[in-house]
Order: C-alpha cells, then sequence, then structure tokens
C-alpha cells in the first residue's frame, strides 16, 4: 500500500481533492506545491494509516516506517540537509490534520530532530548559537507537551524561577548562554517528572510524534469536538511532516497568519497578524501582542508597531502576490499561515478561512460580482444556520455606555450576562437558565463547553486569531479579545480595571463589533440588514420552490416576518390571545359557566378582543395568506392551580373559590398532551369555535372593506384524527360564515383545512382530503404520537439517547426521515391523491431547520412555516435545497 505522499519543489503526491486521504492541511500542502508556491517538503502520512492504527491494535502497517524513511531521505535531499545528521541536520515540523479543520487536536511539535549533538551543528551552520538553543528549548517543551504528557507550565515555571534570579523582564533578555543552561534544566525537569531522559534519538523522536498525532483523535478534547461539530469518528487524521523552517532566526524572520479578506467584515483587503523573531504557534498563542501585516490596518488600529508591509516589503510583496493567485485557485477566502526565514517568505498553510456570517455574505456576493463564482455558488457557501448571527440584537446606539475596557473587536453582536471566570461554572449556570459572559486570561480547546454555554466571551489575552477569536466566530457569539487593561484574578474571583473591580455575578455587556467591555446590562436593538443580506437572499427566493411562512401570534412577529421576508401566516395559534393578562379572566369566567349560555355570555365578551387581532393581523399581512387555527390547547392550561392562585383569581373574579378549585380539579388528566384538547374541545363546545369563526369572518370582512383588498384567510382545525372530526368543525365554522356574509352582505373566499399530526389522520389523509382544502403537517405532535414520546418529558432521556446513538439528532428539532417523514410522505400522497390541488405546508418547529427543511422540498411540500427569526434560514435552506 501507499502510506506517504511526499510534497515539495514544485510538485505532490497529493492535490487540493484529495482531502479525505490527506487531511485538509496535507491537501493544500499538496496543492500549493503542485502551483509551485514555496512550501517547504515535506510528506503527508494519510488518514488511512489513522483507520490502520486503530483497527490494529494502535500497530502501523508494516511498509510504512521504510516509506517514512525514504520520505525523510527525498526531504533531505531537496533541502540539502539529513535528518539525524551531526553536521547538517534536517529538523521537521509534524503536524495534526483531519479533513475537517479541527482545533481539539493535537498542537504542533516544531524542530523535531533536535538533541545535544544538532542543536550545536545547527549553532555553527546557522552562526547564531542562541537562536538554536531557543529553538531547542521550545522543542522540548511542546514535545514533552504533546508526545510524553508534560505541561507547559512546568517549563514555564523554570524560565520565569530563571529570569527572577537573573533580573530578567523579557524573553528577550536572555543570551545563548542563558538559553543553554535553561535547556539543561528542562531536560532535568523531564527526567524528574517523567522518569526517563529526554530522547535523544531523532527517530524515537519521530515516531513518538507519529503516535502521539493519532492518539490526539481519540484524546477528550478531540471527541468533543467532533461531538459538537458532527465529525465521524471513523474519519481519522493524517500526519504532516514537513522540513522546517524558521522565523526565529533574528530581525529578518517572522512568523504569522493572513487571511485574504477580513474574517470579520469580510473587506476584501489582506487582513492579519505576525510577529518578527518569533516561531510558529507565537501568533496564535496570544503571548506577544501580534504586529499588523498591511500598512492599512496598521494606520487604523493606530499600532506604533511596523507592519509588515513596513518592516518586511519583499516578503509582503510576496505574500500579495501569493495570496492574490490562491484566492483565484480556490476562488474563496483563504486563511493561510507562513513563515519568513531571513527574507525569504514560505507558505505553511491555507484553507478556506472561517469568518463571521456578516463576513460570509459580503464575501459571497462579492465573489460572485467578481466572477470568481456563479450566484447559486454564493447561496451554497452560506451556512443557513449562521444567518441567526446577523438577525440578532445590538447595543442601543442612544445608550448611554460605561465603558470599563476595551479590547479587539473579535467577533461580533453584543451580549449581557453575569461575569463567570470558569468554563465549568459557565456551564453550569447556563443549564440553570442564567446568562453569562465568560472571563479568561485567554481560552483553550478545553473551554469549548464554556463558550457554548455563555452569551458571549471576554479574554484579556491574544490576538484577532486567538483561540477565543475564532472558536467566538465560529459560534456566532460575540467575543472581546485581547483586553489587556484588565487583570483576572481566579482565585478571588475579581477582575479589576484602574480602580474598579468587578466580581462573579456582576452583570456586564461586551460588544464584539467594536471591543467594547461596559458594565451593566445594556439595551439591545433589533439588527439592521445589510445589503448583502438582501442581494444574497434575493438570489435565494430566484431559486428555491418552496414558500416560507412564518408562525406568527402577535402584531409584532407579524411584521418582523415580514421584514425577513416572510410570505404569510403558516399559523396563528389562537390560544396566545387567550393568555393575554387583560383577557385571561375573561376566558375564566368562560370555562367556568355552568351552562352553555353562560359559556356563550363569556364568549360574546371574548369576540371583540380576538376580532381586533385577526383585523391587525390580516392588515400587517397585506393580502398574503393567514392561516388561523382553532383553540388548541386544553382548558386546564387556562385555570389556576395553586391554592394561593385560585383564592386570588376567585377574589378578581368575584367567584367561590371552592368552585374554581372543583372545576380546575375536573378539568385535570393524566395525558393533557392527549387528552381534552385540539378539535375535540371545538367538538364538545361548538360555541368556542363558533366565537373564533365569527371574529375571523368578521375581520376578514371588515379589513377587505377598509383596505379594499382581499384577505388569504384560511381557518385550520387541529388535531384531527378522523374526516367526521373535522366535517363536524367544518360545518359549524361554514355555518358561521355563512351568517356573517348574510349580516354584512359581503362577500369572501376562504379555505378550511385542517392540521395533520397524528399518525392517523396521515394515514386516513385520502378521506380527510375529500373536506379539507388544505393540510399543514403538525411535525411537532406528529413526532411526539409517532414515537409515544412525549413533547414535554423528552428532555429527560434524550440526551442519553443521543450519547447512546439511539438518535443522531433531536427528532423534536430536525425531522426524523425515515418514520415520521414517512407519514408525512405518505400523508401527502394520499391527500394529494383525492385533491390534486390540495395546499400542502408544515408548521412544527421542524418548519425551521435547514435538514427539514430540505426534507420538504424532496416532498414537494408547497411551503414550509417557521418562527419569525428563522424565516430568512428557511428561504437560504429552501434555495440549497432546489440548487
Ligand atoms: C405541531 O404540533 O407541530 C404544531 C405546530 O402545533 P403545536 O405546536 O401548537 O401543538
Ligand atoms: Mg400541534
Amino acid at each position: 500500500g501507499k502510506w506517504v505522499y511526499t510534497f515539495g519543489d514544485g510538485k505532490a503526491d497529493g492535490k487540493s481533492s484529495m482531502r479525505d486521504l490527506l487531511g485538509g492541511k496535507g491537501a493544500n500542502l499538496a496543492e500549493m506545491a503542485n502551483l509551485g508556491l514555496p512550501v517547504p517538503p515535506g510528506f503527508t502520512i494519510p488518514t488511512s494509516v489513522c483507520t490502520y492504527f486503530y483497527a490494529n491494535g494502535k500497530t502501523y502497517p508494516k511498509e510504512l516506517q521504510a516509506q517514512v524513511e525514504r520520505a525523510l531521505d527525498h526531504v533531505g535531499k531537496l533541502t540539502g540537509k539529513s535528518f539525524g545528521d551531526g553536521e547538517n541536520p534536517l529538523l521537521v515540523s509534524v503536524r495534526s490534520g483531519a479533513r475537517a479543520s479541527m482545533p481539539g487536536m493535537m498542537d504542533t511539535v516544531l524542530n523535531l530532530g533536535l538533541n545535544d549533538e544538532t542543536v550545536e551543528a545547527l549553532a555553527l551552520k546557522s552562526g547564531d548559537r542562541r537562536f538554536a538553543y531557543d529553538s531547542y528549548r521550545r522543542f522540548i517543551t511542546m514535545y514533552s507537551d504533546v508526545v510524553l504528557g508534560l505541561e507547559h507550565h512546568h517549563f514555564e515555571e523554570i524560565l520565569d524561577g530563571y529570569k527572577d534570579s537573573k533580573g530578567y523582564t523579557l524573553d528577550t533578555d536572555l543570551d545563548a548562554d542563558d538559553w543553554v543552561a535553561l535547556v539543561g534544566q528542562y531536560k532535568e525537569a523531564v527526567a524528574r517528572e517523567i522518569g526517563q531522559d529526554f530522547p535523544q534519538d531523532p527517530h524515537a523522536q519521530l515516531w513518538g510524534a507519529i503516535g502521539a498525532v493519532f492518539s490526539s483523535w481519540m484524546n477528550a478534547r478531540a471527541v468533543t469536538y467532533r461531538r459538537l461539530h458532527d465529525i465521524p469518528e471513523s474519519w481519522g487524521t493524517a500526519v504532516n511532516i514537513q522540513a522546517m523552517v524558521f522565523g526565529n532566526m533574528g530581525e529578518t524572520s517572522a512568523t504569522g497568519v493572513a487571511f485574504t479578506r477580513n474574517p470579520s467584515t469580510g473587506e476584501s483587503r489582506l487582513y492579519g497578524e505576525f510577529l518578527i523573531n518569533a516561531q510558529g504557534e507565537d501568533v496564535v498563542a496570544g503571548i506577544r501582542t501580534p504586529q499588523d501585516i498591511t500598512e492599512h490596518a496598521r494606520l487604523e488600529s493606530g499600532s506604533d508597531k511596523a507592519s509588515m508591509e513596513a518592516a518586511m516589503p519583499e516578503a509582503f510583496q510576496e505574500l500579495t502576490r501569493i495570496y492574490t493567485l490562491l484566492e483565484k485557485h480556490y476562488r474563496d477566502m483563504q486563511d493561510m499561515e507562513f513563515t519568513v526565514e531571513q527574507g525569504k517568505l514560505w507558505m505553511l498553510q491555507t484553507r478556506g478561512g472561517k469568518r463571521t456570517a456578516k463576513a460570509a455574505l459580503r464575501i459571497a456576493v462579492e465573489l460572485a460580482n467578481e466572477g470568481l463564482i456563479n450566484k447559486q455558488d454564493a447561496i451554497s457557501r452560506i451556512e443557513p444556520g449562521s444567518l441567526d448571527q446577523l438577525l440578532h440584537p445590538t447595543i442601543d446606539p442612544h445608550a448611554k455606555r460605561d465603558v470599563i475596557a476595551t479590547g479587539l473587536p473579535a467577533s461580533p453582536g453584543a451580549a449581557s450576562g453575569e461575569i463567570v471566570f470558569s468554563s465549568d461554572e459557565a456551564a453550569k449556570l447556563q443549564a440553570d437558565g442564567r446568562k453569562v459572559i465568560l472571563v479568561r486570561i485567554e481560552t483553550s480547546p478545553e473551554d469549548i463547553h464554556g463558550m457554548h454555554a455563555s452569551e458571549g466571551i471576554l479574554t484579556t489575552r491574544g490576538g484577532m486569531t486567538s483561540h477565543a477569536a475564532v472558536v467566538a466566530r465560529g459560534m456566532g457569539k460575540p467575543c472581546v479579545s485581547g483586553c489587556g487593561s484588565i487583570r483576572v484574578d481566579y482565585g478571588r474571583g475579581t477582575m479589576t480595571v484602574g480602580s474598579r473591580t468587578f466580581k462573579t455575578g456582576d452583570i456586564i455587556t461586551i460588544d464584539g463589533s467594536i471591543g467594547q467591555v461596559l458594565a451593566g446590562r445594556m439595551p439591545m436593538i433589533e439588527p439592521e440588514l445589510s445589503g448583502d443580506f438582501t442581494t444574497l437572499m434575493g438570489w435565494a427566493d430566484q431559486v428555491r420552490k418552496l414558500k416560507v411562512r412564518v408562525n406568527a401570534d402577535t402584531p409584532v412577529d407579524a411584521r418582523t416576518a415580514i421584514k425577513f421576508g416572510a410570505e404569510g401566516i403558516g399559523l396563528c395559534r389562537t390560544e396566545h390571545m387567550f393568555f393575554e393578562e387583560t383577557r385571561i379572566r375573561t376566558v375564566r369566567e368562560m370555562i367556568l359557566a355552568e351552562d352553555e349560555q353562560a359559556r356563550r355570555a363569556a364568549l360574546a365578551k371574548l369576540l371583540p378582543m380576538q376580532r381586533a387581532d385577526f383585523v391587525e393581523l390580516f392588515e400587517i399581512m397585506e393580502g398574503l395568506p393567514v392561516t388561523i387555527r382553532l383553540l388548541d390547547p386544553p382548558l386546564h392550561e387556562f385555570l389556576p392551580h395553586s391554592h394561593a392562585e385560585i383564592e386570588e383569581v376567585a377574589r378578581a373574579m368575584n367567584a367561590d373559590p371552592r368552585r374554581l378549585a372543583d372545576r380546575a380539579r375536573d378539568l385535570s388528566e393524566f395525558n393533557p398532551m392527549l387528552g381534552f384538547r385540539g378539535c375535540r374541545l371545538a367538538i364538545a363546545y361548538p360555541e368556542i369555535a363558533e366565537m373564533q369563526a365569527r371574529a375571523i369572518f368578521e375581520a376578514a370582512v371588515e379589513t377587505e372593506k377598509r383596505t379594499g383588498k382581499a384577505v388569504g384567510l384560511e381557518v385550520m382545525v387541529p388535531l384531527i384524527a378522523t374526516r367526521a372530526e373535522f366535517d363536524l368543525v367544518k360545518a359549524r365554522i361554514d355555518a358561521t360564515a355563512h351568517a356573517v356574509l348574510r349580516e354584512t352582505g359581503a362577500k369572501l373566499t376562504y379555505q378550511v383545512g385542517t392540521m395533520i399530526e397524528l399518525p392517523r389522520a396521515c394515514l386516513m389523509a385520502g378521506d380527510v382530503a375529500e373536506t379539507a382544502e388544505f393540510f399543514s403537517f403538525g411535525t411537532n405532535d406528529l413526532t411526539q404520537t409517532t414515537f409515544g414520546i412525549s413533547r414535554d418529558d423528552a428532555a429527560s432521556f434524550l440526551g442519553t439517547y443521543i450519547e447512546k446513538g439511539i438518535f443522531a439528532v433531536d427528532p423534536f428539532v430536525s425531522v426524523d426521515r425515515d418514520g415520521v417523514g414517512e407519514l408525512v410522505k405518505i400523508g401527502v400522497e394520499r391527500g394529494r391523491k383525492t385533491r390534486p390541488t390540495l395546499k400542502v405546508g408544515i408548521c412544527g418547529e421542524h418548519g425551521g431547520d435547514p435538514a427539514s427543511v430540505a426534507f420538504c422540498h424532496e416532498i414537494g411540500l408547497d411551503y414550509v412555516s417557521c418562527s419569525p427569526y428563522r424565516v430568512p434560514i428557511a428561504r437560504l435552506a429552501a434555495a440549497q435545497a432546489a440548487l
């Protein structure tokens, strides 16, 4: 078998399309080599070896060792060096690289191949003993951490102690002899802590690092990351071994990270950070504050440190040439890592750059306008769920800001919450329903769960490419990073800025769009949607087949949804109008009524209120379809339960508290979700349905009279299992319509249809469609009744089901295609067979879930209906499904 793929010197065994085998990093290194770009030569051990490793008791294919040796020789030839050689040693980096970027995995090991002998050779060759020993101590630190399991802090403590004893403050105060002395101390620490000497044999070092990469695929952080990002375990990781180039060879050397476009805003301009005389992870680690790459960015940031453009003009020119070429080649914004070694630029990585939703939209629209991609590509480049980021509130610009500190605008949006200083605490509070801001000196992959649980993230260290910044952007959470004026004391649970101290539990607000940290909770306002958003959504609308409606019960919801492009109301849950505070007393009178007459009297009081609601909705929707559903929840939901509540309500209603309590008890059910609800209410108490129908038709007549425009009226009956139920309620609705039209002399067209949310209704859909004019699948109840899992009680065991792999995703979030989906399909087919013009939609929560929207497209529904903020998500998901 072929277990090693080489690259370098203008050619490679691999290419970018071989990502599954070579991992993202390996495939793109090969591609860059093929493009003739300056890539240090090296080779990739593919993911197939990882698969072999785990399938064969952590052993390697037998040919692997020889193939690695041969590849090392090849790299040696290209660089004129030799691995393990005492005079001219080849040093390598070892990096993991899975198919998808996985920040939870093994970090990098640099300078591998150094030992007590080769370090001297490096010193001689480079003429820089300080550089050689600095590289060696970095190697010992990294190797010990990721291969030997000896954490960084052991070495940091030694370094700090050494600096104290010498009166140094900065690492740059240390000279060659200092590093020599420290290397000795580091090696002693290794021997002491792990009971064996630091490995001196470069081959042993290399196999140790390779084994560590493959083993890291199963470490806890990686497992968590995969779970959060739906990455299959079977993918495995590749290992990339590459000749070292040195960014720490003095003032003409540097290392950096650059994006071809701004990952926060999408602006088409090279953007990034670099550090002179530094190596590898120094930029990302955020230990030193990096410098800007372009002069433009330096002027904007007001930094007094030279930009790369000014400090290294030749390398900068080369970087400019390469980034332009890479972006054209990949037809997407790239995130690149590079090193400058004594003035020469080397490319270490390129990949599609992570970006905010705002940047993603701008980049997609601009790439399409530049002709690099077409509109379809642009549509497919945006993750529908990410639009959520754009639709969230920002701080009211008129609000007075009490700015505590300013850091970097690492991830846009604003959020308020209680300060927490640990990720475990964040997760704990969030589980209790609290909103928190995670405050850390810096974050690491161990903080992922805490970042997930937080409204926003604040760090005191680290740049725009620090862990906190990158991860927060990916999660769509606001983040302010590198807020250096804040001092965090984990022990005390405080953060201090100047004379002000904030403690755990204090409320702060962060504004990730401008990098501010503010005291207290700030008023937020609805977001303005950008021109790019409108453009892209316009393209999406041109290709999608599904209509998108909204589930809206209030004028505010309806207006928001119109702004987001809703094409009608797919579900108006009228009970939400019953719940309204000032009406609840009348609703209770209605429920407590002794006889029909008393009930009708109470309903008569509710009628004008409902009518006014409907008039408002009809006016807002301006002739678009509006589906109004008759009362659905069990009546007991409207009654008070606790003793104190009953007393209070009885007093207010001037009713007998004992009677109220009796009635509440009468109405209580063992299983209300399967009890006296849905159309069963309308059947037992037809006067309720009649009042609602009257309110609806009178409102429609009134609106049409006032606006001169037809109302798109659809009346919907909930939770039917039989056609007989539907027919009975429909007869009442039609009779009421006739009465209203006779009384008003008006004309009106309307449809009466039903929710399909019980398995029997799906199976009997052919029969139901004889009289029902439209169907709307209520997949919340259909999921509940198909699985026999209570919607309201599922939380206690669903987590276990997902952990055990019984469910890949929560079936209440994403439709279960195999079971529930099959019932929907049957319902659609049988319904349309009876009535070819039958209009069919879905209004369960699934209507706003991209995967479920795709399913609805596939089975030919007419529309999906979802909550207002998910309307754009559904529009985009519907377009992607149609591509
Ligand atoms: C449903 O069951 O899917 C539905 C939309 O109705 P509700 O959530 O109000 O029961
Ligand atoms: Mg329902």
